[in-house]
């Protein structure tokens, strides 16, 4: 039966549930069950259909947000996929890793006193049941183009860029150093927030769709950056970014004290089934030992919980703001929570302790005082507050910068800002290499998935107006 909108007058919101406790702590699968039809209809049915839907202003990729809840309410699923699929490259993996208490959700103005309309769930769902229904057809071209674009980075700013050029009817080349496709989607997000084989079905999506994919390929040294500018029409540069900001202080280059995405990568790979050396040695794994993660980001969160799962004596996550001021999502600061993680807020490691490896952290208890001069709460060391927490494995997670593109590329004519992105003009995503486009985290710093794929979408369409003007001036020429 479909349902009439404006129900969040007597419906509760609802979010899907989430396993036990225990169980989920157990191994490396999603956290969040899938709604059912009802419970996506009902929750869907809560939207009250607003004039200016801000949740849509609010979505980076302006999903058409009430359009498709409508469409669920009154059960046209395979109509609310096309909608949705029409903004967005990934639904299925936005429903599940959107920060939604911060985009859509946290916009939503269903009346006060009523909480937000489950957008994220619902995006899930549809997508979710588009796959399972056979409705997500493959990439098509419309025609053939005489002409080739490269795109160095398989993550979710290359890989959306890539459907849109191949829709368009570009020859696509996708680069990528790891032999894998997904970028952080697949080595760097653990499966308890998004599992693989979502990744994976994109990835042969993708591929079935007639994009190649050069993987094992470190553009800058094999091949070379020029090499691509010589092969194809345009390049498309969506590296990310993945220098680790380090700790500082007494102490801090001993064994045991390990970068963040090494740590994760090593468990998604082991998660993949591959062997992985550093993970069977124990170096990367934290079986059995007391861990302290520094920092408090999507990335700090993301290796707590993995140490949990992998059954950590005891884990603690230092981070020197308060709970109100740390970047990461609320909701998998719960998470973490519930899986018996032990924060210590407002509080910075000060040096680590041991001899031949780290065995504690000292750190030193802060407190918030004015903005500084980037809007946040400066932060200040309360004298005499020093105090140590033991520990066996320490993970760095204190966020990333860009590389030095301009020389790993070799070409010293691209520009970087100040914080080492790319430089690129704003309206067209060039850099200042003619015919040399950016996206994604290399253009705006660490970011969001659902950020890198509106910019790859762009930056798509940049390419093919560049591509066609050029083609078009050539022509006139001869
Ligand atoms: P990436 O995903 O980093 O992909 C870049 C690709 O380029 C990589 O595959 C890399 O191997 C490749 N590459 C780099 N240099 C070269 C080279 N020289 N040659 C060939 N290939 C190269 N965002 C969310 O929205 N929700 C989350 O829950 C979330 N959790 C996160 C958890 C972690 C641990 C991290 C680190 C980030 C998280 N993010 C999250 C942020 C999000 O993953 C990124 O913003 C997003 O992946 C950026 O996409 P991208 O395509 O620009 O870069
Ligand atoms: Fe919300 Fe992200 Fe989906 Fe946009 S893409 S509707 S922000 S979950
Ligand atoms: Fe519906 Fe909330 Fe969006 Fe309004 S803001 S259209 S109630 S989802």
């Amino acid at each position: 039966m479909a349902e009439r909108m404006l129900q969040f007058t007597h419906l509760p919101q609802k979010t899907p549930e989430k396993r036990q406790i225990g169980e989920r702590k157990a191994d490396f699968d999603e956290i969040y069950k899938r709604f059912d039809l009802l419970a996506a209809k009902q929750q869907a049915s809560r939207c009250s259909q607003c004039g200016i839907p801000f949740c849509s202003v609010h979505c980076p990729v302006s999903n058409n947000i009430p359009d498709w809840l409508k469409l669920t309410a009154e059960g046209r699923l395979e109509e609310a996929y096309e909608v949705s699929s029409a903004t967005n490259t990934f639904p299925e993996i936005c429903g599940r890793i959107c920060p939604q208490d911060r985009l859509c959700e946290g916009n939503c103005v269903i009346e006060k006193g009523f909480e937000s309309v489950t957008i994220g769930a619902v995006e899930r769902y549809i997508t979710d049941t588009a796959f399972e229904k056979g409705w997500v057809k493959p990439i098509t071209a419309a025609r053939e183009l005489p002409y080739s674009v490269g795109i160095v980075g398989a993550g979710p700013a290359g890989l959306a860029a890539a459907e849109a050029l191949r829709s368009r009817g570009y020859k696509v080349t996708v680069y990528d150093r790891h032999d894998r496709v997904g970028g952080l989607l697949i080595y760097g997000i653990p499966g308890f927030k998004l599992e693989k084989s979502i990744v994976i079905r994109r990835a042969k999506w993708l591929s079935d769709g007639g994009i190649t994919f050069e993987l094992d390929a470190e553009i800058g040294s094999d091949p070379s950056f020029a090499e691509l500018q010589e092969k194809h029409d345009a390049v498309l540069i969506a590296t990310g970014v993945y220098k680790a900001r380090e700790l500082t202080g007494p102490g801090s280059g001993l064994p045991g004290i390990l970068p963040a995405l090494d740590y994760l990568i090593t468990s998604n790979r082991k998660g993949l089934g591959d062997s992985v050396p550093d993970f069977d040695s124990g170096l990367l794994n934290a079986a059995g030992k007391k861990v302290v993660v520094v920092g408090g980001g999507d990335t700090a969160m993301d290796c707590v919980r993995t140490a949990v799962r992998q059954g950590a004596k005891s884990v603690t996550c230092m981070y020197r703001r308060d709970k109100a001021n740390m970047p990461g999502s609320l909701r998998e600061v719960s998470n973490a929570e519930d899986e018996g993680v032990k924060f210590e807020w407002l509080a910075a490691p000060e040096a680590f302790l041991g001899d031949n490896t780290v065995t504690g952290v000292r750190a030193i208890r802060m407190h918030l005082g004015l903005p500084d001069a980037s809007g946040r709460a400066s932060v200040d060391p309360i004298a005499g507050s020093a105090f140590t927490v033991e520990a066996d494995l320490v993970i760095k997670a204190l966020g990333f910068d860009p590389e030095d593109m301009p020389t790993l590329f070799g070409q010293k004519e691209l520009a970087v800002t100040r914080w080492g992105t790319l430089k690129t003009d704003p309206r067209t995503f060039m850099t200042t290499l003619p015919g040399v486009f950016a996206a994604g985290d290399i253009v705006r710093g660490a970011s969001l998935v659902v950020w890198a794929i509106r910019d790859g979408r762009d930056a798509a369409a940049a390419i093919d107006q560049y591509v066609q003007v050029n083609a078009g001036m050539a022509q006139a020429a001869e």
